[in-house]
């Protein structure tokens, strides 16, 4: 099976309900109906239903940002698996650095989150990624398969054809600096390889690895040339519809 690129834009904490459909009526009216990428949008929890209602008749799936391992209960400020499915969410952002750095998740916690959203019929986008001092100490290798193999642990193999997982690293994320393709590339082949280690061959050459850190219409064509590079996870430049959708017809014609 070819991989289909796939290009996501994580919204993060941006974009009120109105806003969140103004943006979407704008992608849509340009890439709305087009099959040959898998495109999403993650907008804030907030923002989901009225997401919702605006995706409807287009191809362009919903995610949402993070989810709670808990199905209910006493849990302040969470979000379950549930509730995100109450608005059709197909993909669920998990492991992002930012969460990993300003709200402490570790691979563990990261990994249960995992299962649940594949026990709920989701899709986790699991997000991997070394810091600027463990590229420098020469550590991303080891840092990225950690977090590859632990964010997985007890997946199942039919269950994987389910997982996506973005390669960020951290120092790339919302500073205008991206990695070489060259750069990207051989991580990239480091997860299939890690991914092949879980999951046999033959489902990693099925999983789609999306490269995050600043990529933009400039940079992404490059990027997307790499064997294992599948596509895009869009921070800044997936606030625009100009460029989210320069994004996805530079993967259409990747
Ligand atoms: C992200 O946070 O997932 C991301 C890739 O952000 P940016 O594109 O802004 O670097």
């Amino acid at each position: 099976m070819a991989r289909k690129y796939f290009i996501a834009g994580n919204w993060k904490m941006n974009k009120t309900a109105a806003e969140a459909t103004a943006l979407i009526d704008a992608i849509k009216a340009k890439i709305g109906t087009q099959t040959k990428v898998d495109v999403a949008v993650c907008p804030t929890f907030t923002a989901l239903d009225a997401a919702s209602k605006a995706l409807k008749g287009s191809t362009i799936k919903l995610g949402a940002q993070n989810v709670y391992v808990k199905p209910s209960g006493a849990y302040t400020g969470e979000i379950s698996a549930d509730m995100l499915k109450e608005f059709c969410c197909e993909y669920v952002i998990l492991g992002h650095s930012e969460r990993r750095e300003y709200f402490k998740e570790c691979n563990c916690f990261v990994n249960e989150k995992v299962k649940v959203v594949l026990a709920n019929g989701m899709k986790p986008i699991l997000c991997v990624g070394e810091k600027l001092e463990e590229r420098e100490a020469g550590k991303t290798i080891d840092v990225v398969s950690q977090q590859v193999l632990k964010g997985l642990e007890g997946v199942s193999k039919d269950d994987a054809k389910n997982v996506v997982v973005a390669y960020e690293p951290v120092w790339a994320i919302g500073t205008g600096k991206t990695a070489t393709p060259e750069m990207a590339q051989e991580v990239h082949a480091q997860i299939r390889k890690n991914l092949a280690e879980l999951f046999g061959a033959e489902t990693a050459e099925d999983m789609q690895i999306l490269y995050g850190g600043s990529m933009k219409p400039e940079n992404a064509k490059d990027l997307l040339a790499q064997k294992d590079i599948d596509g895009g996870l869009i921070g800044g430049a997936a606030l625009k519809a100009d460029s989210f959708v320069a994004l996805v017809e530079i993967a259409q014609n990747a």
